[in-house]
């Protein structure tokens, strides 16, 4: 999977990228990413990107034509297939997108390449939303000085969902949110830590068991942090009569 990331601030993008899951994803041909600086683009003589806002107003406007040039650079620059079939989706980055969440992720990661657009200052003009963008995402109910954050928590929670990315893609099945639940509680080394002790049954090597009390605890962790998550009717019979043995809900 490609990722192409426009802004206007290419380094901030660097120093995620070239470290840890992220750096050997890309090493192993996982995933690819390119930065396209937008300032590049500009036809105007100083390299102007932004301006006053039409109406009055605080702060500058993003101007559409570096933007539009800029992403008809990296459509130009498409293997010809694509260029011609599929055109990657552009993903606006805004706080008046759609809220991200785990399936979102999942989703766009099965997309062959996508084009992520950043903003600074008060936004982009809305004649480039109304012109490229496919769809705009929030990262959450904050404002954020630029869409360069947004952009790297998309590409990171949409890396972990494509093949071989993570190398033991097991894991994600059990992860928080992938079952409308949360994880249940990791223990490593050691066995006693400040008189806290690890609980007994994740050292019984008894795996049904050791499943069972996850599964409890993932159930009773979402129910405490994220009653908004939790769905009764969507557990399974087993789930359902494993909370009813411990008395958490009898139904
Ligand atoms: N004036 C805009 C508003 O009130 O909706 C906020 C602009 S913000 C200061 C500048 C840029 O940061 C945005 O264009 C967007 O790309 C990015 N940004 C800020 N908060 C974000 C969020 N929660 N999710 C995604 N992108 C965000």
């Amino acid at each position: 999977m490609k990722f192409h990331i426009k802004t206007l601030f290419p380094q901030n993008n660097e120093a995620y990228m070239s470290e840890s899951i992220m750096k050997k994803a890309e090493e192993k041909g996982n995933i690819e990413y390119k930065t396209w600086n937008i300032r590049d683009y500009s036809e105007s003589k100083h390299k102007k990107v932004d301006d006053y806002p039409y109406g009055g107003g605080a702060g500058m406007v993003m101007t559409p034509q570096p933007i539009v040039s800029c992403y008809n650079a990296v459509v130009d620059d498409l293997d010809a297939s694509l260029k011609q079939e599929k055109k990657p989706k552009v993903v606006y980055l805004t706080p008046k997108g759609k809220v991200f969440n785990n399936d979102m992720a999942i989703s766009l990661a099965k997309e062959e390449s996508l084009i992520l657009l950043c903003g600074h200052y008060e936004g982009v003009d809305q004649r480039v939303i109304d012109l490229i963008v496919d769809e705009e995402i929030s990262i959450g109910d904050y404002v954020l000085t630029g869409g360069e954050l947004p952009a790297l928590i998309l590409i990171d929670s949409i890396s972990r969902h494509v093949k071989g990315v993570l190398g033991h893609e097991e894991s994600l099945e059990e992860e928080s949110f992938t079952n409308g639940l949360l994880e249940y509680p990791h223990y490593t080394r050691p066995e006693v830590f400040m008189e806290k002790e690890v609980p007994k049954v994740l050292l019984s090597g008894h795996h049904k068991n050791i499943e069972s009390w996850r599964k409890l605890e993932s159930i009773k962790l979402t129910m405490k942090l994220r009653p908004d998550l939790f769905d009764y009717e969507a557990l399974s019979k087993e789930d359902k009569k494993l909370l009813k043995k411990h008395n958490i809900i009898d139904k």
